[in-house]
């Protein structure tokens, strides 16, 4: 594993994931030896392996199960079928069995919120789960057959391609795109992506000629391209669907952003949830570089570019670019501070133009017919078209996508949505529409979203929405900033103190003051993000949490009286007037 991976310390993500493969986990004698083997201190390989979710460094159980705890996974009845699943095996819930072989728990959404409820069995992803599939899968488990011979079916991941528009119906050649590209000058070029005002993809919508220039003028001794495939958004699924369906014209986006900021290398950052597309990825990559369209003198131009893909391990954080490149550099994924971005000092410290994978296959668009014939679509601000991953309470999840400037109520008519209460756009971090809000566009000048489009109808309880949310962000938060780590831990407890009837109208002001405080002091977009959903919940379904409230009142959360009386027996004094009295007119007097 060392060695395929050139001993290089900025893979230690890869050889920790590789060696677990290999080992079932992560026993601190193999990472004593690992760090050892790349001279990095012990510290930083064990800060590393415990980093991500998806690693460990504890005993592995052979059989690891993980249902998909996203809201559209619960609403499609994940909790249930764990919990059938675990009867059948004779478990608790989240712990091991006795003799250590299997355990059954959460992680966080998985990516196939069309096709739920999801896991992962021994990392592998698994779609469709349904009642008839829980006792055979508990007899496999008994039985200790390998995952790899379970029934293929149960690992089928559908495109769900449900509409197609400018990019998913180009019905492009490979290459064609960055040969194009590669027709112009990098300046000829990036005068067409200005021309296109083309914006990126993953949800800020940034500019991606000013991203690219400024990535190009930077001086640095090499200049890279990263794919920033860590789709971790709920609900979010898109890059999935690109990379499994589309994937030339993600490599070929790449190659075409190599050209315009003078890369020679590019990296594809795929979440780990996404193990499964690593295989036929590569498989591409080898047969691109055969066919001349990666590695050296690409079509004969000059031109030398490639891709090496490395895999995330579980961690949401790692969606946010400075995050992404420390984990691609080997560490935890934790958020620089910036400045300096990345666009100056990225990988290795070099510049670096870090991408969203739509905004790269829709760059292929602008090389191959101009600036201007992909403006023309769209609307003043936001040009070309966007996808959608749409799930929850519709007849036709899947991918759609429209030129911008779509109403959420054509969208909702298109994908078969009936009675619906709300749309949550954007994911977990994004805004909750109501009904009347249906009417508004999809759009940067109005509703933005990198692609989640969750569709709730009137017999979804919202606080179970919102419950979710924090749960998420709660696990998610990757604990380097107070404002967040201590927020989103807050937060959590006073949804559950709600959800079990004790909560009060200060739990809501608590839980709006504690959204101001995360947005304006969190250290990422993470933790200001990370309250916003819920307090659009509050707002517009207020009787959602109302109804579970136990008085419009104040009621401590801490009781001063009981936690006084350990003094009051060590001193063997009693004053009556130290006693908590709600009632001032009954203190005694003095
Ligand atoms: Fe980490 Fe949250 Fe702080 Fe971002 S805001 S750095 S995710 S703790």
């Amino acid at each position: 594993i060392l060695a395929a991976n050139r001993h290089d310390p900025r893979r230690l993500l890869q050889i920790l994931r590789q060696a677990q493969e290999r080992a079932g986990h992560l026993p601190p004698a193999l990472l004593e030896r690992i760090a050892s083997a790349l001279a990095l201190p012990l510290a930083r390989v064990v800060a590393t392996a415990s980093f991500y979710s998806l690693l460990r460094t504890g005993p592995a159980p052979a059989y690891d199960v993980l249902f998909a705890d996203n809201i559209t996974d619960r609403m499609q009845g994940g909790p249930a079928l764990a919990a059938s699943l675990c009867r059948a095996l004779g478990l608790a819930p989240g712990l091991p069995a006795g003799d250590g072989r299997v355990r059954v728990g959460t992680t966080s959404c998985t990516g196939l919120c069309d096709q739920g409820p999801a896991l992962l069995v021994n990392q592998r992803a698994l779609s469709r789960m349904c009642p008839e599939r829980v006792a055979p899968m508990a007899e496999l488990i008994r039985r200790g057959v390998a995952v790899d011979d379970w029934p293929a079916e149960w690992f089928r991941i559908e495109p769900n391609l449900r509409r197609r528009d400018a990019l998913l119906g180009a019905g492009l050649a490979p290459g064609e795109a960055l040969a194009a590209a590669l027709a112009r000058s990098p300046e000829g070029l990036l005068a067409e992506i200005e021309a296109s005002r083309l914006r990126g993809r993953g949800g800020a919508g940034y500019p991606t000629a000013a991203k690219w220039r400024a990535c190009r003028a930077a001086p640095g001794e090499a200049h890279y391209v990263v794919c920033n495939a860590d789709e971790g958004e709920p609900g979010t699924f898109k890059d999935r669907v690109l990379l499994s369906d589309f994937p030339q014209l993600v490599i070929d986006g790449m190659g075409i952003a190599a050209h315009a900021v003078g890369a020679r290398r590019g990296f594809i950052y795929l979440r780990g949830e996404y193990r499964h597309l690593l295989a036929p990825l590569e498989a591409l990559l080898a047969e691109r570089r055969r066919q001349g369209l990666l590695g050296t003198d690409i079509l004969g131009r000059g031109f030398d570019f490639d891709i090496e893909i490395h895999l995330g391990a579980g961690a949401y954080v790692c969606g946010e670019e400075s995050a992404l490149l420390e984990s691609l550099e080997g560490r935890p994924g934790r958020p620089r501070i910036r400045p300096p971005f990345p666009v100056s000092r990225g990988y290795r410290d070099q510049p670096t133009t870090v991408n969203n994978v739509e905004t790269l296959a829709l760059a292929c668009l602008v090389a191959v017919h101009g600036g201007e014939a992909f403006r023309a679509v769209g609307t003043a601000q936001s040009s070309g078209t966007k996808l959608l991953s749409v799930s929850g309470d519709v007849d036709r999840p899947g991918i759609y996508e429209y030129p911008f400037g779509v109403t959420v109520a054509e969208v909702l008519a298109d994908c078969g949505a009936r009675a619906t209460q709300a749309v949550q756009i954007a994911g977990a971090a994004g805004h909750c529409l109501a009904a009347a809000e249906f009417g508004r566009r999809i759009a940067f000048e109005d509703v933005s979203t990198g692609g989640s489009f969750m569709v709730f109808d009137q017999g979804r309880d919202l606080f179970e929405v919102a419950h979710a949310f924090v749960d998420f962000f709660a696990h998610e938060s990757c604990g380097f900033c107070t404002p967040c780590r201590v927020g989103t831990a807050v937060n959590r407890r006073r949804m559950d103190r709600i959800a079990a009837g004790r909560g009060t109208a200060d739990d809501l002001d608590e839980l709006a003051a504690m959204h101001c405080l995360m947005r304006s002091a969190s250290h990422c977009g993470l933790g200001s993000t990370a309250a916003r959903a819920l307090t659009d919940i509050v707002d517009k379904f207020r009787p959602a949490f109302s109804r579970r409230l136990r008085t419009d009142g104040f009621v401590p959360a801490f009781d001063l009286d009981a936690a006084l009386e350990p003094a009051r027996q060590a001193t063997g004094h009693d004053d009556p007037r130290t006693h908590f009295h709600p009632d001032p007119d009954t203190i005694p007097d003095e």
